[in-house]
């Protein structure tokens, strides 16, 4: 049965906070503030404006938001907030790469990262990648995410937010060509929000961002790849693969153990994912770990006659780690191996490095001492 836009709301409050606090604006989609227009006594094309104001616009206070009556904003105001979140701190990279320490209402910290690109005209564009989760329980063994566990679930106003805020920091005129959820935690755990999420950056009136623009990165959650590809077809899908046998992978990427290669790969070959559309499947590249020839053939051999993508990412290094990265000579002879078998092959080049803003840097510093900690890296 439909669930009806009432309980979708008192959904979408859940988890944060009791009834009485305000209702949190950003994350609500266009029927649910047409809704809680609705219940305030406005007609439906005030929620359309509000959405309008919140998305397309970003607004952070309600003074901004000039086509509505004065009177009914001063009530919204008493009645529901904004920001949901707040800049805790940014750094910024040789490189021009930004990350964005985000604070959360309850203290919780989570990270974004502004990535600059330039593409064959030498035109500068921005990429945007964002969390979540607060922290995460996949515990891949090369993420430093991953050393800080699972803190909890980010609300789908916590992941537009992300956007949002980050949009505010960009120059007049500039805008971000992609978005990528590929920062602390894993899209497809927190299913509900991530779906909400995509929803609102892509719809056409929310001046976010195109489907064909955004990307999900998931480490495969194979029982939910499928509800997520039909839930926001269009959407850009990037599987972690990071090794091409269950024994190897079993250690990167502990959920090799409850879906192993083969359930993974054959679930990729069935998804509906448009005649346009390629996967992409991510690869880490850990020197001596599965970054040999006989890896390249393996990973040929397992993604074979699969419409996809392979994206080669040097392992970006973090203190205390027992891992190391391989030389650039060895990532383009696998590359190499990899095209001769006919595969498109790309080697991502790292971002952020020195501020601990590339892929599989993000964690909450703060979260990362004492047990379970740096020091406590479990070598493979
Ligand atoms: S790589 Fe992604 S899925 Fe794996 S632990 Fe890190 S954040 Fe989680």
């Amino acid at each position: 049965m439909k669930q009806d836009v009432k309980s979708k709301i008192a959904t979408h409050q859940a988890g944060l906070r009791p009834a009485t606090r305000p209702v949190e604006l950003v994350g609500m989609d266009e029927e649910e503030l047409v809704s809680l227009c609705g219940q305030m006594g406005e007609p439906p094309y005030r929620g359309r404006q509000i959405f309008s104001w919140l998305y397309a616009h970003g607004v952070s206070e309600f003074s901004q938001m000039t086509n509505i009556p004065k009177g009914f904003r001063a009530k919204l105001g008493e009645a529901a907030r904004l920001e949901a979140l707040e800049l805790d701190r940014e750094s910024k990279s040789a490189d021009g790469t930004e990350k964005y320490v985000w604070r959360l209402r309850d203290g919780a910290r989570v990270e974004s990262v502004r990535i600059p690109m330039r593409n064959v005209n030498g035109v500068m564009r921005w990429s945007l990648c964002i969390s979540t989760q607060v922290g995460c329980a996949m515990g891949c063994a090369f993420c430093l995410t991953a050393k800080m566990g699972f803190i909890r679930q980010l609300t789908a106003g916590e992941i537009v937010g992300q956007f949002l805020a980050a949009r505010r920091l960009l120059a007049r005129g500039e805008r971000f060509h992609n978005v990528v959820f590929m920062g602390m935690g894993e899209p497809l755990d927190n299913f509900g929000a991530t779906v909400k999420a995509v929803r609102i950056l892509t719809h056409p009136r929310a001046n976010g961002v195109s489907a064909k623009r955004l990307t999900v990165s998931t480490v495969g959650i194979v029982s939910r790849l499928r509800d997520f590809v039909s839930a926001v077809p269009g959407v850009g899908l990037a599987v972690s693969l990071h090794a091409a046998d269950d024994e190897t992978r079993g250690k990167l990427v502990p959920v090799n153990r409850k879906w192993n290669l083969r359930a993974l790969i054959d679930e990729c070959r069935e998804l509906p994912v448009g005649e346009r559309r390629r996967i992409t499947f991510e690869y880490v590249m850990l020197r001596g770990v599965n970054d040999s020839k006989r890896d390249a053939k393996e990973l040929s051999k397992l993604l074979e006659g699969l419409k996809c993508k392979v994206n080669l990412m040097p392992w970006n290094p973090f203190p205390g780690t027992p891992f190391e990265r391989p030389g650039d000579e060895r990532v383009e002879e696998f590359r190499r191996i990899l095209l001769a078998a006919g595969l498109v092959a790309t080697t991502r080049t790292a971002k952020g490095v020195d501020i601990l803003a590339a892929c599989g840097q993000l964690a909450d510093s703060s979260r990362l001492d004492g047990p379970g900690g740096l020091k406590q890296l479990n070598p493979l």
